[in-house]
């Protein structure tokens, strides 16, 4: 197989530096990079070796039961959210990683604060849990389409902060995917979306809404990436007009996460020659 591309190289095209967020320029990310995977074939490469190392890792996680993945992707519609879901953890057994997509609210969910929906799935102990959107849609969405009042997005950001810091405290990791693709790329995809019949029930007339909004849900992202990279919850902003490439770097991605719990299959308590089975 080609070189994998390190994973600090990954992390290096890619975080947000959370010592020098206000430096940060949306607009100076690609969102076609192909510098860490120069040929596509190198790509699908890397994620085949990568997802099956993730379905190893999660199995010694669950029986080692020494904290939980969470991965939140974040990407405006067509970035590839569910593409990298599949692909990402296309050998993960379903036994230990959930998905949770997060649509509009229902009253249930608008009657509480608008972490509780959140915090009820994330991930328990020994599991990955994908969150497909997040809790960034209250300063996304919410924002750019003025569904609460502007103070009151204004407080999310620290409130978000806060949230994560409480979650890497008590065990889980949290990965922060944010997929990043360009205008024409969108295009593309949505015209791909009306021309392919299998492709048709995915698109909603109200994604065009949100497309003439482009400029505002950039800013929306920018100030979220600005505001909401954390030493303890880093963002990271995967090149995402190639969907081999966008794939293998969040799998890298994972999987470096992974590897740094070092899930370890735990020692038994007793001799396997103790036992004799008829
Ligand atoms: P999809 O991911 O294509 O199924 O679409 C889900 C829709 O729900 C998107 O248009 C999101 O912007 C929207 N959504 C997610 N969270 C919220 C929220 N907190 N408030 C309003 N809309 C939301
Ligand atoms: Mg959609």
């Amino acid at each position: 197989m080609a070189d994998q591309p390190s994973l600090d190289d990954v992390v290096a095209a890619t975080v947000v530096d959370p010592g020098s967020t206000h430096e940060f320029r949306l607009a100076d990310r690609a969102q076609r990079n192909e510098e860490l995977f120069p040929d596509k074939d190198q790509a699908k490469d890397s994620l085949k070796a990568d997802a099956q190392a993730i379905d190893e890792l999660q199995d010694a996680l669950f029986a080692a039961q020494c904290g939980s993945l969470l991965v939140v992707l974040q990407g405006i519609d067509t970035a590839g959210k569910d593409g990298t879901t599949k692909a990402v953890f296309k050998y993960t057994s379903p036994l230990g990683v959930r998905v949770h997509p997060f649509g509009k609210p229902t009253d249930i969910e608008l009657a509480h604060d608008y972490l509780w929906r959140v915090h009820q799935v994330a991930p328990r102990n020994g599991h990955i849990a994908v969150f497909n959107r997040s809790h960034y849609e209250d300063v996304l969405v919410v924002k750019v389409r003025n569904l609460a009042p502007s103070e009151k997005v204004e407080q999310r950001y620290e409130q978000i902060n806060q949230f994560e810091k409480h979650l890497v405290e008590n065990g889980t990791r949290v990965l922060k995917l944010m997929l990043h693709i360009s205008k024409e790329e969108q295009g593309e995809r949505l015209q791909e979306r009306l021309d392919v019949p299998k492709k048709r029930w995915k698109f909603n007339p109200s994604d065009l809404e949100d497309r003439k909004l482009w400029d505002d849900y950039q800013d929306a992202y920018e100030t979220m990436l600005r505001r909401c990279s954390t030493p303890w919850a880093p963002w990271y902003v995967v090149p995402s007009d190639s969907r081999s490439r966008r794939a293998a770097i969040a799998a890298r991605l994972v999987r470096r996460e992974l590897e740094a719990m070092d899930p370890q299959f735990p020692e038994t308590d007793y001799r396997p020659e103790q036992f004799k089975i008829d």
